[in-house]
């Protein structure tokens, strides 16, 4: 059988998964139902833990030169500014801040370095049916010209966003629920009002609020939500700026748009992420509001994760049906908290009548200039938190010595290697697992013992 791995969107998470297949010399297919690349901005924000991926895809000096670094968050009710957060505090991360550019511009970045790992995306390709048996799947592709085409994989992955054609295939319920306002977008040029272009401004006033999140060179994009009941209909920049004459920082006149968009917000996560040789990743397996900025980089982290585990149950090493079940174990729950996370964030930020107004302004003055909240809130963002404790992966391990002081399934912390110089992390980014041994002169570690019958899996350095 064709030992190519067909991967289905290429979207951020397409891209991340096919990348981190070919570090691992697993042969992709990557296949992309748009003739062109996608030209609109979406996500905006690449948090740290998905930075200290994309450095060990090889694409994190591209992001630095074109994206710029979030300082603050600033929120702000009237004229009132109520808190001013620094962001980057208290994330141990080589990356300590978010990162704000267009997803334009990071699927081009990806794109590039897919290429120069020898696969070019098949652009206007369609995946419509599949079936699968035990030794693989049948995809049904339809090409530009009309011609259908069967291919055989090993294992598929669907890429292909929130519509997920293989999650329909599948059979796999989208569980949750669609919000019932309509939100407002527009990236647009601001004159006015003094704003600085490294702060994101979050500002309520007369029962109404918005957000303006700074990007690229001098754009904003601006975000605001309509009455209840007052339709789905496309959005103007005179709409938008009622929104922030009414609600916003005083002063503000917007124009030159490039992109307006008036949308609803689903609240969405499939039932199940695996079946059979077909996985599901990114938006096609949740989906949520983008209050936190944490869609695209929850699905560059599912990629990465299913990735090394494909790569090794293609190339044969360990325990094929434990290691692609753990995608699932390990991933699944992480959607699940991003998905309530993101829904409390947008009802606080954009929900509430007047008294829950005034109490929210109390609890953001007093609670958002505490150090101690603006570090839990960054670093629940940043997700460089996630550990899999739980997975079936880390209850394989030996219980440990004293349980209270190892932390079995941590994240390892950065440190500096001395001989040769070198960062531990570094280490860790590339596409294979480290075993560190710490020895102590008095009892020194039977190093060739265990790296017996591990064969060329394990090399000591
Ligand atoms: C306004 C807005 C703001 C956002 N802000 C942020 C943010 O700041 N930070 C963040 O992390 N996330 C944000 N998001 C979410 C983010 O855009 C998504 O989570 C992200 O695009 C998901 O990537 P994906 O690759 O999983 O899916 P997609 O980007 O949807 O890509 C799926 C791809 O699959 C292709 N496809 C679909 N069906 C098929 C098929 N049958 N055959 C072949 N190809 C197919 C599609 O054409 C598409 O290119 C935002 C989203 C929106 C709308």
């Amino acid at each position: 059988m064709n030992r190519e791995i067909l991967v289905v969107g290429a979207g951020p998470t397409g891209l991340s998964l096919a990348i981190t297949l070919r570090r691992y010399g697993v042969p992709v297919r990557l296949v992309e139902r748009k003739p062109e690349p996608a030209g609109v901005s979406k996500a905006l924000a690449v948090w740290s833990a998905s930075m200290e991926v994309l450095e060990g895809m090889g694409v994190m000096d591209a992001l630095l030169a074109e994206g710029a670094r979030l300082h603050s968050l600033r929120i702000g009710s009237g004229p009132r500014e109520l808190a001013a957060m620094a962001i980057g505090d208290g994330i141990d991360s080589p990356y300590p801040f978010p990162l704000l550019l267009s997803q334009a511009r990071t699927e081009r970045i990806l794109a590039a370095k897919l290429a120069e790992l020898g696969v070019e995306i098949e652009r206007g390709v369609e995946l419509t049916q599949l079936s699968q048996d035990q030794e693989g799947v049948t995809a049904e592709l339809k090409h530009p010209n009309g011609r259908v085409e069967i291919q055989r994989t090993p294992y598929l992955a669907g890429c292909d966003g929130a519509r997920s054609t293989v999650r329909q295939a599948l059979g796999i319920e989208f569980q949750g629920y669609t919000e019932p306002q309509t939100y407002l977008l527009g990236d647009v040029l601001i004159d006015g009002g003094g704003l600085d272009h490294n702060s994101i401004y979050l500002w309520w006033h007369n029962g109404g609020t918005v957000a303006l999140f700074p990007f690229e060179e001098a754009t904003w994009r601006v975000f605001a939500v309509r009455k209840p009941g007052a339709g789905d209909e496309a959005t103007t920049i005179a709409e938008l700026q009622e929104h922030i004459d009414r609600h916003g920082p005083a002063g503000l006149r917007l124009h030159d748009a490039s992109w307006l968009s008036a949308f609803r917000i689903n609240e969405r996560l499939a039932e199940r992420y695996r079946a059979g040789r077909c996985f599901l990743v990114g938006d096609a397996a949740h989906i949520h509001s983008p209050a936190g900025g944490q869609g695209m980089n929850t699905g560059i982290q599912d990629a990465v994760n299913l990735g090394w585990k494909l790569a090794y149950a293609a190339n044969g090493i360990g325990n094929a049906d434990l290691l692609l079940d753990s995608y699932e174990a390990e991933r699944r729950p992480i959607a699940r908290s991003v998905v309530k996370a993101a829904a409390r964030k947008l009802h606080l930020a954009f929900g509430g009548g007047r008294l829950d107004t005034i109490l929210r302004d109390v609890a953001v003055t007093v609670f958002g200039n505490m150090s101690a909240v603006q570090k839990m809130l960054q670093v629940e963002l940043s997700e460089t938190e996630i550990v899999y404790r739980e997975g079936p992966l880390v209850a394989l391990g030996s219980p440990p010595r004293k349980p209270r002081r190892t932390g079995v399934g941590a994240r390892a912390r950065d440190a500096a290697l001395a001989d040769p110089p070198r960062r531990l992390w570094s280490l860790l980014s590339e596409p294979h697992h480290s075993l560190l041994l710490f020895e102590d002169s008095r009892h020194p570690i039977p190093v060739d013992g265990i790296m017996e019958g591990t064969g060329d899996r394990l090399t000591g350095r």
